[in-house]
């Protein structure tokens, strides 16, 4: 088993998430944008947290792919907020 993680720069918008969830493979730029440390997965627990990594990052920057080259972090989109009116 073997993944990959990447960030996308164009995505990315410095959050930081990724490192509090990954932090032995992501290390943060000057302006506090993810910058891939470790870019190879070879364990399962390194997995789960890269998959906790991409799960958290709100622009879909942060990405798993396998092997294959599929994307293995569930494909998710970035999430929308949503705001409701006080009453
Ligand atoms: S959580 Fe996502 S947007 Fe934020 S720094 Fe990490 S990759 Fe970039």
């Amino acid at each position: 088993m073997t993944a990959q993680i990447r960030i996308d720069p164009t995505l990315c918008r410095g959050h930081a998430i990724c490192a509090l969830f990954f932090s032995d493979a992501v290390d943060l730029d000057q302006w506090g944008f993810g910058k891939v440390a470790v870019s190879v997965i070879d364990s399962e627990r390194d997995l789960r947290r890269a998959r906790r990594a991409a799960a958290a990052c709100p622009n879909g920057a942060f990405v798993v792919t396998g092997a294959d080259g599929s994307v293995d972090n569930g494909a998710r989109r970035p999430r929308r907020l949503r705001v409701r009116a006080a009453r």
